[in-house]
């Protein structure tokens, strides 16, 4: 496809940004793509990402946009290493209610490590023609365009040269990609919008996360395992998974209680969980770094109810709607924006009205994932909950209690995590006789 429009801006690397500029590069000449941080050349954590410590997967559906964006993706991630799973066969997952039966379901995941799918991602991104990254530059404000309505670029500062170099980039198309640390808001209010209206859901929870090396010749155990929280009585849960090299990532969470940070803490939080969970680190080597994480608030921000918007300007990813990572959702939702912007420009190229059209759009596609997150860790907030979250709770704590002992309704709650059904799913009748029924019946 031929280029329609020159230039656009992509403000951060990340996993939305990559995807972003994969997309554009379809539809401008130029796709700049700049990030802070000074990339590195190889899968290594950075600084502008801390998440990329912990545990990442690529769930069935985002596996799939990310396939159908980066052709041949699964297969080169499973040649670094990185194991193709099936979701509901190889994760053992205890809930408070017991374990769930272990099916072959066809739901496949892909667990990986952040740092290498993003050193993969970036590495395919800058093979492509349109594309330029500049790294160690920060986006300091929007440029706007001569009516005052719209934006025309960006100014950027070079980090860490002295004196500090500062310039402009002009551009047709400028999209934020910032992720939780986007300073949107700030650049909107310069240019005299008022502050968009967000909503926050800060179930209180920690992360701690350690790396496991397997030990040749060791029995390793079993090597994925989910044991989620439960309102109000299972507050620590987990996340095991194994990626690339045989390594485990283990990510502890707790909610309202400081996650571990020495050595033994650490040891007496995994004691305290899934009996298999200790054989399986005690047969590997802990790496001696335990990485916390403490923003995991789920946070929507209403951009596409906001009556005036910049021509110009786009948004997506975690600096939209960020969602508290025990879902796994991140990622997969960014790459289904990415797509949906690919089909807009696609369906009508014109730039005009491109923004009201993709966050329209792009608020009913966060809509599902985030009113999954939201519906759970909604019990954690302080006082009472509304009636739709206590409803959703006391449907969701009942349906839990049927996965020990039913496949059927494990498969449906796979698909719905996995994002290959809406979680109206989980409400079909097969389910919601059996829901309204246990208890009753012998
Ligand atoms: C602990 C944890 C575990 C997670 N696990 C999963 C998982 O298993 N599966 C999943 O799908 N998702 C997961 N996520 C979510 C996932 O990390 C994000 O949703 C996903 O990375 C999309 O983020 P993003 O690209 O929008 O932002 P980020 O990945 O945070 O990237 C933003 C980028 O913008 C750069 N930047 C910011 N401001 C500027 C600026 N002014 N100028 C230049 N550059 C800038 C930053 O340096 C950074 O590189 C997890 C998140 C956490 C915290």
């Amino acid at each position: 496809m031929g280029a329609r429009h020159e230039h656009a801006v992509v403000i951060g690397a990340g996993i939305a940004g990559l995807l972003a500029a994969r997309v554009l590069a379809d539809h401008f000449a130029t796709v700049t793509l700049i990030e802070r941080d000074r990339l590195p050349d190889g899968p290594t954590p950075r600084p502008g990402t801390p998440q990329d410590r912990h545990p990442h997967g690529l769930l069935t559906r985002g596996a799939e946009v990310f396939e159908s964006l980066f052709p041949g993706l699964r297969a080169e991630l499973r040649a670094e290493g990185a194991p193709v799973i099936d979701f509901c066969q190889d994760v053992r997952f205890r809930f408070a209610t017991g374990l769930a039966p272990q099916l072959a379901s066809g739901i496949l995941a892909q667990p990986v490590s952040r740092p290498l799918l993003e050193y993969i991602l970036r590495r395919r991104v800058r093979a492509l023609g349109p594309v330029t990254i500049r790294t160690g530059c920060r986006v300091t404000a929007l440029l706007p365009d001569q009516t005052g309505r719209g934006v025309r670029g960006v100014r950027v500062l070079a980090c860490g040269d002295r004196p500090l170099q500062a310039t402009t980039i002009t551009a047709q198309l400028v999209v934020d990609a910032g992720g939780r640390s986007s300073r949107l808001p700030a650049w909107l209010a310069d240019l005299g919008l008022p502050l968009p209206r967000q909503t926050t859901v800060d179930p209180g929870v920690g992360y701690a996360t350690r790396v496991y090396l397997p030990q040749p010749g060791a029995v390793t155990g079993y090597q994925h395992l989910v044991q989620p929280l439960r309102h109000p009585d299972a507050r620590r849960g987990c996340f095991a998974t194994t990626v690339e090299n045989g390594r485990l990532l283990l990510a502890l969470h707790a909610a309202h209680e400081r996650a571990p940070r020495t050595d033994e803490e650490f040891t007496a939080f995994v004691a305290a969980l899934d009996p298999g969970l200790a054989e399986a680190t005690a047969a590997r080597q802990p790496a001696p770094e335990i990485a916390q994480y403490s923003r995991a608030v789920n946070r929507r921000v209403h951009y596409h109810r906001l009556r005036h918007w910049p021509a110009g300007l786009l948004v997506l990813g975690d600096a939209v709607c960020a969602f508290n990572p025990i879902y796994g959702q991140g990622m997969a939702v960014a790459a289904l924006e990415a797509r949906l912007l690919d089909r807009i420009l696609n369906r009508r190229p014109r730039l005009t009205g491109l923004p009201r059209r993709f966050h329209r759009r792009q608020a009913r596609l966060t809509l599902a994932p985030w009113l999954l997150a939201a519906a759970s860790d909604r019990c954690w907030q302080p006082g009472r909950p509304p009636l739709a979250a206590r409803a959703a709770r006391w449907y969701l704590r009942r349906l839990q209690r049927l996965i020990p002992s039913s496949p059927t309704v494990f498969h449906r709650f796979a698909r719905v995590l996995n994002m290959l059904d809406s979680p109206v799913a989980l409400a079909h009748p097969s389910v919601l006789w059996r829901v309204l029924t246990a208890g009753r019946r012998p």
